[in-house]
């Protein structure tokens, strides 16, 4: 086995962070000027390592081995949200890049292939998982007219950081075998568990739904009561009927989230005559995230029948299904996990979503995770123990090794 150098990693990582420094976090939102430092900086980086280092003609920055394949890409984001952690998708791209260095520094791994990554606009400013979509292939042109919330295009900032007549990097399939991230957890589970190491089993599956409540706007003052059909009064009573039937349907790490709504006019003295919540929930099994979808049209059905509003519920998007990940290469994974940590790491869904999600459909993907300190992120507060952050790039270079060599 190789060891990593952690020291090297650690301060790589710091220096990663002085790029949209802002207090403990970092902001560096896609496309940004301390997102394209930070990239020239990686690009460097990679090159170092000995990697054919390029950005694209999306902003990927992609390290290619000049060893003959079977290669593992390996990688993450390099751009955060516009509050964002210092290790969010940066904790991946530095261990890819420690994965490559180390690798070539040993006799008996520096034959082998690793084409590091650190992906454009996984956190969607522009248009999610920019970078990713494109390596696959599934990036069409509506996707780069999508605009930032100032208004700029994504052709427009590619001809602005001078991207626009770049190559993009694809996915090679006679070269490019599977691929791996490093990321941190983002949630509290690792950490209240007391495990080092996550092995994801899948990202989980998200659906959004609109429901609609149309009753009947009137004076607040003059309308007797029992004449009134307040969407309003309809739609606090649905959300408490719902929470009572989505406990009873969840699975161990199902989440739903109303996270807006809205009464119309929204008038102290109007009565509601419409009104709408949005519901989005996840799960890592699509037949739970049915049967939920099921639930809230069935109470939606219910509650017109009872009157005196009219409740229905669509789906706001496209389904989003559970992107499983490879068993095979998990098992490289938690092998590596039990030699370095034995007994402290689990195997566990991801409630967030990664670029493995949209590779997953062209490769073999697996991700580990490291614990989040109290479970937080995207925010400036966001954090990590060393000795996690090394013991996760130490299990990556591993299975790394392992799958490589078959
Ligand atoms: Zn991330």
């Amino acid at each position: 086995m190789v060891d990593i150098d952690g020291e090297r990693l650690l301060t790589s990582l710091r220096t990663l962070r002085g790029f949209g420094a802002t207090g403990s976090g970092v902001v560096r939102p896609t496309f940004s000027d301390a997102d394209m430092a930070a990239r020239r900086w990686l690009r460097h980086q990679m090159a170092a390592a000995g990697l054919d280092a390029t950005i694209d003609g999306v902003g990927n920055v992609f390290g290619r081995s000049r060893n003959h394949g079977p290669a593992l890409v390996i990688g993450s984001h390099s751009d955060t949200q516009p509050e964002g952690g210092w290790l969010d998708g940066a904790f991946g791209v530095m261990c890819a890049i420690e994965v490559a260095r180390s690798f070539a520094e040993d006799a008996t791994t520096a034959g082998l292939a690793i084409d590091t990554v650190a992906w454009s606009d996984e956190e969607g400013t522009y248009a999610d998982f920019l970078g990713s979509r494109s390596f696959v292939g599934a990036l069409s042109a509506a996707d780069i007219r999508r605009a930032n919330t100032a208004g700029e295009t994504v052709a427009e900032a590619l001809e602005r950081v001078g991207l626009r007549d770049a190559a993009r990097v694809g996915f090679e399939s006679g070269r490019h075998l599977g691929y791996l991230e490093a990321h941190i957890e983002q949630g509290p589970r690792l950490e209240e568990g007391g495990r080092r190491i996550g092995v994801v089993t899948s990202i989980v599956g998200m659906r959004a739904m609109q429901i609609m409540f149309t009753g009947q706007q009137n004076h607040a003052g003059t309308t007797p009561m029992v004449r009134r059909r307040d969407a309003g009064v309809a739609l606090f009573e649905y959300c408490v009927r719902l929470r009572a039937r989505l406990e009873a349907l969840a699975g161990p790490t199902t989440v739903w989230t109303i996270g807006n709504a809205r009464l119309e006019p929204g008038a102290e003295s109007i009565v509601p005559g419409s009104a709408w919540c949005s519901l989005q929930f996840r799960d890592p099994d699509d037949h739970v995230l049915d049967a939920i979808e099921a639930a809230v049209a069935h109470l939606a059905a219910e509650m017109t029948a009872e009157g005196p509003v009219e409740v229905s519920a669509s789906l706001r998007r496209d389904r989003v299904p559970p992107a499983e990940m490879s068993v095979e290469l998990r098992r490289h994974l938690i092998a590596a996990a039990e030699a370095r940590v034995p007994g402290a790491w689990v195997e566990m869904p991801s409630a967030a979503a990664h670029d493995a999600m949209v590779l997953t459909g062209t490769l073999p993907c697996a991700m580990v995770f490291i614990p989040s300190i109290d479970g937080i992120s995207h925010d400036f507060a966001e954090d990590s123990d060393d000795d996690d952050i090394v013991t996760g790039c130490q299990v990556l270079a591993d299975a790394a090794a392992s799958v490589l060599r078959g």
